[in-house]
């Protein structure tokens, strides 16, 4: 059987890449760039007042103190978004808010604090420096810097700075649509009533909702029988997406036709099986260039596959260039027990404050459990070749939850 990190590699060797297509730059937050973005312009655009008060000529406010102001004649008032009509000559100031263009003849603006404000004259207490307060056209961002490369993915901040610079469209890659098919017999729809021996057909939504979050469409299929000869219409259709993931039927049971079904329809199986607790019986590979995962039918088993695998595949496939998810380290609470030639994803949540974070499992490790994923925070990585990570031991733990928050305000 081969290991975790034998697996991935395999899974992230022959992916396709998406292409690109444009999108609205208002529209573009959490997309990932496809295109390196070199700035049409200068950020500021012009040379402009960092503060509310006066521009000023410094060569004029050699000496000025508060003892003794040196007074000028004020001959305009401007505001953000406005132009001085007349330079600032010897002798003259004019009075500018935060933004507004500097004058012609200004190279320095001193802060209305440090004057004694007149109706047509100013006292100025300070000296300043030639381009004190003056911020410089090109400042921020040079006209052809490099704003962002590719695989950047977008955050509020960036689409700012994409708006800062005039770019209004922006080429980002193209969102994977990922089918969902759920196998099994004992499956109904939500919202179906139960017949005997049946359940809800929960893995199709929690994957969905997994695909959203890392940024793909998701495609439900759809329920398909644990028979041969009807699965292969829905894995076909499956096929169509950029990726397809398939939940169970992937074991050694009876009825478990998933792998070949697939490999009917062109499937090129890369492995099948890993040494890794919950998630053993995975099956990936490509139908062509499409890249196909035959996750387990275990709730928890075909999630943490997700987190694991599927995740790191989709950014891959979105040109992204951290495509794991974030680990942290943290002590152990209590010791957990481990199958010695398996990789084990614990479930568990985090005590303790950020600092010092300490975590937890969450209790049963059944591959059934899936309120064990839910109130969880993260998997603990229990590597291969222990059979015990003890209390007190420092671990890493795979972060899953992207919206925590924290009950305790910054300040
Ligand atoms: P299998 O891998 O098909 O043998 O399924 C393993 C376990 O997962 C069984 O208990 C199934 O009933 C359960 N299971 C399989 N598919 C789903 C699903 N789509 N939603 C919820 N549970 C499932
Ligand atoms: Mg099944």
């Amino acid at each position: 059987m081969i290991s975790v990190a034998e697996a991935l590699a395999l899974v992230l060797r022959d992916l396709p890449r998406l292409e690109g297509e444009m999108v609205p730059v208002p529209r573009a937050l959490n997309r990932v760039l496809a295109e390196e973005i070199r700035s049409p312009r200068e950020v500021p655009p012009f040379r402009n007042s960092a503060m509310d008060g006066f521009a000023v000529r410094a060569d004029d406010m050699r000496g000025a103190s508060a003892d003794a102001p040196k007074v000028l004649q004020v001959v305009e008032t401007i505001g953000a978004g406005s132009v001085a009509t007349k330079p600032v000559a010897a002798g003259q100031a004019i009075r500018i808010m935060t933004g507004a263009p500097v004058p012609d003849g200004a190279d320095a603006v001193v802060r209305v604090e440090d004057t004694e404000p007149g109706d047509d004259r100013v006292g100025i207490r300070v000296a300043v420096e030639s381009g004190a307060n003056v911020r410089h056209p090109g400042e921020d961002i040079r006209s052809g810097d490099l704003v962002f490369a590719p695989g950047r993915v977008l955050r509020p901040a960036d689409i700012g700075v994409l708006a800062s610079v005039g770019v209004s469209v922006a080429r980002v890659v193209r969102r994977p649509r990922v089918a969902v098919i759920a196998t099994g017999d004992e499956l109904v729809e939500l919202g179906q009533p139960l017949g005997p021996g049946q359940i809800v057909n929960s893995n199709a939504y929690t994957l969905a909702a997994a695909v959203e979050e890392a940024g793909g469409e998701p495609v439900i299929i759809g329920i398909v029988s644990d028979r041969p000869e009807v699965m292969e219409e829905s894995f076909a259709r499956g096929l169509r997406a950029d990726v397809l993931l398939s939940t169970g039927g992937v074991s050694v049971g009876n009825f478990d036709y998933v792998r070949s079904t697939l490999s009917n329809l062109g499937y090129q199986e890369s492995f099948w099986k890993v040494a890794q607790k919950p998630g053993k019986p995975l099956s990936f590979g490509l139908r062509g260039e499409t890249p196909v995962f035959g996750l387990p039918g275990n709730p928890v088993s075909s999630l943490v596959c997700f987190y694991v695998y599927v995740v790191p595949a989709l950014r891959t496939m979105m040109g992204m260039t951290e495509v794991h998810l974030p680990a942290v380290e943290a002590t152990l609470v209590e010791g957990v027990r481990k199958a010695e030639s398996f990789t084990e994803f614990v479930r568990c949540s985090f005590e303790g404050p950020r600092g010092d974070m300490r975590v937890r499992s969450t209790g049963s490790q059944s591959s059934g459990v899936l309120r064990s994923m839910s109130v969880g925070d993260g998997l603990i990585v229990g590597p291969p070749g222990v059979t015990e990570l003890a209390s007190g031991a420092r671990v890493r733990v795979m972060m899953l939850d992207p919206g925590a928050g924290s009950a305790d305000p910054p300040a």
